[in-house]
């Protein structure tokens, strides 16, 4: 198996990649526009096996798209390149557009492009996964049941519309043109790695640097958090085993309020980082909500689970736990490099 993954040089890519070295014994191609969001430090452990390449391109470049395609022959793509924070969307929308709609169509193409020229064993193995967020789904009234894989999509900012437009094109080229494609739409991830803008390591990084802990509104959005390394055995069970045309819904049955999620970092940090006087939960302040805020996702995962048989491993304390001891390693790692 040859694996083309295009972002995996990003929090969830570089888990998935990871994961693949570790547990199979794939070659993988790792396309990535190495953007402020990728971290090269995440991949360090599997940079040295001879199974994995790092191509540093952007998605949107098709000459050099189409030239990893011919020299590598990839059994599969999975898809993950893309501009994924929210705030960043809402004020410069114009990269989200360029990569995660008019890049998927640019990489789409190459991909259909390549796979007509295989022949009928491998056009018929071949996969396009897609890798997407339930943000698509949009807001989901408080009592409502969970997004499931026949929810309309309902996007409320520039990053869902975008993702948004990408699920269609893929659902299109695959209607259209019969090329073998799967999508999985993934509620909030969280782990080691994640870039610290997003929620989960900017409260643990600002808490641990005795900042302002700045909650949203009244903090009482919901998200369904997964683990991160859960996400990436999800996708691949979807990419092996799951049904081509078909749509998966992948979360972590964990339905937290953001306030209530800031306040389990800071008992924790109580627990594991203790400071003399006062507990980081003081730290807490209120500031303006985002425009357009989506109150809640939750999803329904039940056609990964009876289909494929995943379940998510990490419960939300104990997959917070590892984030926040990881963090705390890494914090310390890093400092020790920095004053040597
Ligand atoms: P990330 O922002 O951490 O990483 C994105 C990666 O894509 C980076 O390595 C970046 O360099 C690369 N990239 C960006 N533009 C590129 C381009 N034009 N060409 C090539 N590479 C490019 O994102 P993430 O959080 O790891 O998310 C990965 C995917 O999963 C995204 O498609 C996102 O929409 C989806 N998703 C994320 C979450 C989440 O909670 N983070 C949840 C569900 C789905």
């Amino acid at each position: 198996m040859k694996l083309l993954i295009t972002g995996g040089a990003g929090f969830i890519g570089s888990a998935v990649v990871r994961f693949l070295i570790a547990n199979t014994d794939w070659q993988i191609v790792n396309v990535d526009k190495l953007t402020y969001a990728a971290n090269l430090d995440a991949l360090e452990g599997v940079e040295r096996s001879d199974r994995y390449l790092l191509v540093p391109i952007d998605i949107n470049d098709r000459p050099a798209i189409e030239q990893v395609f011919k020299q590598h022959q990839p059994n599969a793509v999975m898809h993950l390149a893309a501009e994924s924070h929210v705030d960043r969307s809402i004020s410069g929308p114009a990269a989200f557009i360029e990569t995660n709609i008019v890049g998927t169509y640019t990489l789409l193409e190459a991909s259909r492009l390549y796979w007509l020229t295989l022949e009928e064993s491998k056009r018929k193995q071949f996969r396009f996964h897609h890798v997407s967020t339930d943000e698509v789904y949009g807001d989901l009234a408080p009592e409502a049941p969970p997004f499931t894989e026949t929810t309309p999509y309902t996007p409320s900012s520039p990053y869902s519309a975008s993702k948004a437009s990408s699920d269609h094109l893929i659902r299109a080229w695959h209607r259209t043109y019969g090329l073998p494609i799967v999508v999985t739409n993934c509620s909030n991830n969280y782990g080691p790695w994640q870039h610290q803008e997003k929620l989960i390591p900017l409260m643990i990084s600002k808490a641990l640097a005795g900042k302002a802990l700045p909650v949203y509104g009244n903090g009482q959005q919901r998200r369904d958090w997964l683990y991160v390394d859960d996400h990436a055995c999800a996708l691949y069970r979807v990419l092996i085993a799951g049904r081509v045309g078909e749509t998966y819904n992948i979360g972590g049955s964990n339905e937290y309020a953001n306030i209530d999620v800031i306040n389990e970092i800071c008992e924790l940090l109580d627990e594991l980082e203790p400071r003399v006087s006062d507990s980081y939960s003081e730290q807490i302040t209120y500031v303006t909500d985002r425009p357009g805020h989506d109150l809640r996702y939750a999803i329904d995962h039940r056609k990964i689970t009876q289909e494929l048989g995943w379940k998510p491993a990490e419960s939300f304390s104990s997959g917070l736990r590892k984030t926040i001891q990881w963090y705390l390693q890494y914090q310390s790692l890093r400092q020790k490099i920095s004053t040597t």
